[in-house]
C-alpha cells in the first residue's frame, strides 16, 4: 500500500546520536586521555567513542589499593615476627586511612581539577614517599619493605610525571633516606645499623638511578603509542564522515543499517528508513555552478541533522541521495520526522535565486521482520521516486501490506 503525505510541519529537537560501528579498543583508547581542539569536542560529542571516565577512576583507584595493602600486609608480617613495634603498625595504617580521606576528599570535591596533572600522580608519589620515610625513621627494619616499594612506587607515576620530575623526585628520596639514617645513628650511635643501613642505601641509589633510565625509554615508548592511537581515532573518524558535508559517509550508513536491521531482528522493535533525494540537482549545478551546488549540499545536511532525533542516524548515500534510519521507530513518528525535514528545506532562507529552488523527495518504509537490508532500502528508494513521480518536494510513505502489526502503523 502507498500513502503519500504533503506540506505538513511538526516541532523536533534538534540532535543526533549514532551508533558505533567502528569502536576503538579501550587499550587503544587508554593511550589517549586528552581532549585537545574544538573538532576533537565535536566529534566526540557526534560519536560514542570516549572510554568510560568513571570506570578508568575505579580502576585507578583499585590499583593504589592494592600497592597500600601490598605494603600494609608486608608491615603486618614484620609485626607478627616481632621486627617492628605495635605503635608502627599503627601509624602506618592510620596514614593508609588519613591518606586515602584526603585524596578521596580532593577527587570528590574536584579539587584536582584546578591542577595540570589532575590524577594528582606527582602528589600521591610524594606523599606515599614521605610516609615510608616516616616509617623507616620509627622503625629502622621497615627500611627493607621500604626499598621494593619506592620502585613499586616510582613505576604507579611514571606515565604521568615527567622523566626531569622523576629525577628530582628519587633525589628527593635519597637525601630523604640519607637524613633518616643519619637521624638514626644520632638517636643510637650504632655502627653495625649504621653500616646495614649505609649498605642497604647505596643499593637504593644505584638501582633507583638505573630504574629511571630506563623509565625513561618506557615514557618515550608511551608517547609513540599515545601519538599513534590519536591518528588511528581520527583515521577511524575520518573512515565515517563525509568531508564535504560532515556527515556519515555510505560506508557508515550501510553498516549502521544492517547493525538496526540485526537490532531489529534481535528485539523485536520496529526500525524505519527514509531514502532522501535533492530535486533537480542538476539544474542548480548548471544554474547557479557546482560551488553553490556544494553549499546547497551542506545546508542541506545542516538542516537534516537539525531536523532528526536523539537516536536517528543520518549520511550521505552517494552524489545528492540521503539515507534516515529511524531505530526503534514506527512509521508515523518517522514520517513526522522527513516531513519536518521537507518543509524546513522548502521554507529555508536559501541565498538569492536559489530561493524557491531547493527542495527534496523523501520516501520512507518500515522495515519487515526477515527482509534484507537491500529489500528495505529498495523499497524506500521505490517510494523516493514516487515522490519524484508525483512532482518532488512531498514525501511517500510505503506502508508494507505483510508487517506484523495488527492494524496500520500509520494509525499509532
Ligand atoms: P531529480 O530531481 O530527478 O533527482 O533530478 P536531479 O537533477 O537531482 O538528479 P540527477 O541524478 O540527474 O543529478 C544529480 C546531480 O547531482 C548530478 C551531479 O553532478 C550532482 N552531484 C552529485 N554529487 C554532487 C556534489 O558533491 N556536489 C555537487 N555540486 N553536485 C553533485
Ligand atoms: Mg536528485
Ligand atoms: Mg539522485
Amino acid at each position: 500500500m502507498l500513502l503519500r503525505r504533503n506540506k505538513k510541519s511538526a516541532s523536533s529537537s534538534p540532535s543526533v546520536s549514532v551508533t558505533d560501528i567502528f569502536p576503538l579498543t579501550d587499550t587503544l583508547m587508554d593511550f589517549d586521555d586528552t581532549v585537545s581542539t574544538q573538532q576533537d569536542l565535536h566529534r566526540r560529542k557526534s560519536t560514542s567513542l570516549s572510554a568510560p571516565a568513571k570506570r578508568s577512576i575505579a580502576q585507578k583507584w583499585f590499583i593504589a589499593s592494592i600497592f597500600m595493602g601490598m605494603y600494609l600486609l608486608s608491615i603486618l608480617v614484620f609485626y607478627q615476627i616481632d621486627l617492628i613495634q605495635q605503635s608502627t603498625l599503627f601509624t602506618v595504617i592510620g596514614m593508609i586511612v588519613v591518606g586515602m580521606l584526603a585524596f578521596w576528599a580532593i577527587f570528590q570535591t574536584g579539587l584536582n581539577l584546578h591542577f595540570d596533572e589532575k590524577r594528582m600522580k606527582l602528589p600521591i608519589v610524594t606523599t606515599a614517599f614521605v610516609c615510608m620515610a616516616l616509617v623507616f625513621y620509627l622503625d629502622p627494619a621497615t627500611q627493607i619493605i621500604a626499598t621494593p616499594f619506592a620502585f613499586i612506587t616510582i613505576a604507579y607515576g611514571m606515565y604521568r610525571i615527567s622523566s626531569k620530575t622523576l629525577a628530582l623526585l628519587v633525589t628527593g628520596v635519597i637525601v630523604g633516606f640519607a637524613i633518616v639514617i643519619n637521624l638514626h645513628y644520632q638517636q643510637w650511635h650504632n655502627l653495625a645499623l649504621l653500616k646495614l643501613e649505609a649498605m642497604h642505601f647505596l643499593v637504593l641509589i644505584l638501582c633507583l638511578s638505573a630504574f629511571v633510565f630506563q623509565i625513561g625509554k618506557v615514557q618515550h615508548l608511551h608517547r609513540v603509542l599515545h601519538k599513534a592511537s590519536r591518528k588511528i581515532k581520527y583515521i577511524q573518524e575520518d573512515a565515517k564522515r563525509d568531508v564535504l558535508l560532515d556527515c556519515f559517509n555510505r560506508r557508515y550508513m550501510v553498516a549502521a543499517l544492517e547493525q538496526q536491521k540485526q537490532l531489529a531482528d534481535e528485539n523485536a522493535t520496529r526500525l524505519c528508513l527514509a531514502v532522501i533525494d535533492l530535486d533537480h540537482f542538476k539544474k542548480i549545478n548548471d544554474d547557479f555552478g557546482h560551488l553553490s551546488g556544494d553549499e546547497v549540499l551542506k545546508t542541506f545536511s545542516k538542516i537534516a541533522q537539525e531536523n532528526v532525533r536523539s537516536g536517528d542516524v543520518f549520511g550521505r548515500y552517494g552524489g545528492e541521495e540521503f539515507l534516515l534510519i529511524f531505530p526503534n521507530t514506527s512509521l508515523l513518528p518517522a514520517l513526522n520526522t522527513s516531513e519536518r525535514i521537507r518543509a524546513q528545506v522548502e521554507h529555508f532562507n536559501w541565498d538569492g535565486a536559489l530561493q524557491h529552488r531547493v527542495s527534496v523527495s523523501i520516501g520512507v518504509t518500515q522495515y519487515i521482520p526477515g527482509e534484507s537490508v537491500l529489500e528495505l532500502f529498495s523499497r524506500a528508494d521505490t517510494a523516493m521516486y514516487l515522490a519524484k513521480q508525483g512532482g518532488r518536494n512531498q514525501v511517500v510513505v510505503e506502508e508494507p501490506v505483510t508487517l506484523p502489526s495488527e492494524t496500520s502503523p500509520l494509525s499509532k
